[in-house]
């Protein structure tokens, strides 16, 4: 079965490079992705982008410590999921699946412009989403997912569609539950790394976020991506803006 994987930028978040990677320095501009996948039996995506609010009123909707740390500036009218989706000919009503790499704001803020979507999301991630803590502890905004989505909470490895094209790997330690997503097309194995890898350079030098969940399983995440990639998959790093600068974006296929 052909899958079809499509690039969407939902707009930028500029931010700091030391605290996204150690050793990092000055400011760094985000790309903030979100990935169409067209699978014979469904359409889904990976991860929303931003809630359009964050251009009016982020001060209303992410913390302080967000404010102080990132600028929304790059993130236009037209950025959102819903405005890319309709940019090319697709109906965000008509989307049956939104697999969500974790629940931070740059990822699933968008989920309430997919309404009729079923969530997937690795159970530790949602457990720690929906616990009283969530936001002091993770970081996590129900604002942004706790949308009344019909929600399908997986632990480790869950095939998507049944026949292997379209995997979600668990990746945890940025988060408490983050997975990636490994999707075969037909010029081989692609690997969304989401935040397990915010660049290149965090796989090949080993420089994390100053802030994860647990470094330890970070890295083994890390190790994990590597030995795919040595194993013949092509990784996609979504936040890093050098790599992004090569992927082709949506209406013309990724592969
Ligand atoms: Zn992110």
């Amino acid at each position: 079965m052909s899958v079809k994987l499509y690039a969407l930028t939902c707009g930028h978040l500029n931010g700091p490079f030391d605290a996204l990677m150690e050793g990092g320095e000055g400011r760094i501009d985000l790309p903030i992705p979100s990935f169409l996948i067209e699978h014979p039996k469904g359409r889904a995506l990976y991860d929303t982008g931003m809630h359009p609010e964050l251009r009016t009123n982020a001060k209303g909707r992410v913390s302080e410590r967000i404010n102080s740390m990132f600028g929304f500036s790059g993130f236009g009218p037209g950025d959102d999921i819903k405005s890319k989706l309709e940019a090319i000919d697709k109906d965000p009503a008509k989307v049956d699946l939104i697999i969500v790499s974790h629940l931070h704001f740059d990822h699933v803020g968008g989920n309430e412009l997919v309404p009729n979507a079923t969530v997937i999301v690795q159970r530790p991630e949602w457990e720690a989403g929906m616990a009283p803590e969530s936001e002091a502890r993770f970081g996590f905004y129900k604002a942004d997912f706790d949308k009344g989505h019909k929600v399908k909470a997986v632990e480790g490895e869950y095939d998507v569609f049944g026949d292997g094209s379209v995997v979600c790997l668990p990746t945890y330690g940025h988060t408490p539950g983050h997975q990636s997503l490994k999707v075969r097309t037909e010029k081989g194995e692609i690997v969304l790394t989401g935040d397990a890898c915010y660049f290149c350079r965090t796989l090949k030098e080993r420089r994390l976020p100053v802030r994860v969940f647990d470094r330890e399983l970070m890295l083994a995440s890390l190790d994990r991506l590597q030995a795919l990639e040595k194993g013949g998959a092509e990784l996609i790093f979504g936040h890093d803006p050098e790599f992004w600068k090569g992927v082709p974006q949506a209406p013309v296929p990724l592969f």
